[in-house]
């Protein structure tokens, strides 16, 4: 493996920083018989450590060169690797497969990490937590409270589906080749029960999705003739103001006022 070349499509930058990867581990805890998948494990340098508190390791990796690459240092039997695109992965089959809900890891590569969230968070029934490393801007949105510059469509979607806990910063250094920004460990815990329903989940994206396009816009403009001003005075909230002031629980009411049939 260490004669592999970087691959950038890939979005490669892989870890050497000693100190750093034992942080990594302990914020992950794992215990000896638990389900985890690490996402994108390249040469394997959450591997190696995670493998050592762990019976079994189930990996998900697309680039060839690197699976050949992981099932020549492990025995099948500890590590599974699953040569596979994460981004249309079934990580509900896994689980019934492995019998448990899953814990997901991943130094994510930065060019999929959105997509991937969403598609991951479509199949929460089957995870149990998430520790990812991504851009650290990326974590701040996802991380956001109302209010704010960095509160958006990503804020408000994760706020629906999870807890979300930034935990630390990696500086680029740690990474091979070094990135362009900053990385931070995030935890994502899905609700056991949703803290809002939004109704028809089909609204509610495309509600907070066309909001936040025209985020400048107060809600009256942005929101246009598919939001009637009294629908939203109707639920208390003021047409006049920035998508930003709205709670993701706001965006949630919007949405089952407009999933309910009129009668
Ligand atoms: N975990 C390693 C580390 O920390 O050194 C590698 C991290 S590197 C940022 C991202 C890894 O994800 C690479 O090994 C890359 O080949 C893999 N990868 C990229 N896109 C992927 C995808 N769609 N599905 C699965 N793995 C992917």
């Amino acid at each position: 493996m260490s004669t592999h070349r970087p691959r950038k499509r890939f979005g490669q930058n892989f870890l050497h920083d000693a100190g750093v990867i034992r942080r990594i581990v302990e914020c992950i805890r794992p215990t000896t018989g638990q389900t985890l998948v690490e996402i994108g494990p390249g040469r394997g340098a959450l591997t190696a450590p995670l493998l050592e508190q762990l019976v079994h390791l189930d990996v998900i990796e697309i680039d060839r060169d690197l699976v050949a690459g992981l099932r020549a240092a492990y025995p099948s039997g500890r590590l599974c690797v699953h040569e596979a695109d994460a981004l249309k992965f079934d990580f509900t089959a896994l689980s019934a497969e492995r019998g448990a809900a899953l814990r997901l890891v991943g130094n994510l590569p930065y060019n999929i990490s959105t997509p991937l969230l969403f598609h991951v968070l479509t199949q929460a029934g089957a995870i149990d937590d998430m520790h990812f490393m991504l851009q650290k801007e990326v974590v701040q949105r996802m991380a956001a409270a109302a209010g704010g510059k960095d509160y958006g469509r990503l804020s408000v979607m994760l706020a629906w589906r999870c807890r979300v806990q930034a935990l630390f910063d990696i500086a680029p250094g740690a990474f091979t080749p070094a990135p362009q920004v900053t990385s931070s460990l995030v935890r994502l815990i899905p609700h056991a029960t949703p803290p809002f329903e939004v109704g028809d989940p089909g609204v509610f994206r495309d509600l907070v999705t066309r909001a936040f396009t025209q985020r400048r816009k107060t809600l009256r403009n942005a929101l246009g003739k598919q939001v009637p001003a009294e629908t939203l005075e109707e639920l208390g909230i003021d047409p006049g103001l920035r998508p930003q002031m709205l709670s993701p629980s706001d965006f949630a009411a919007i949405a089952r006022a407009l999933s309910t049939p009129a009668s």
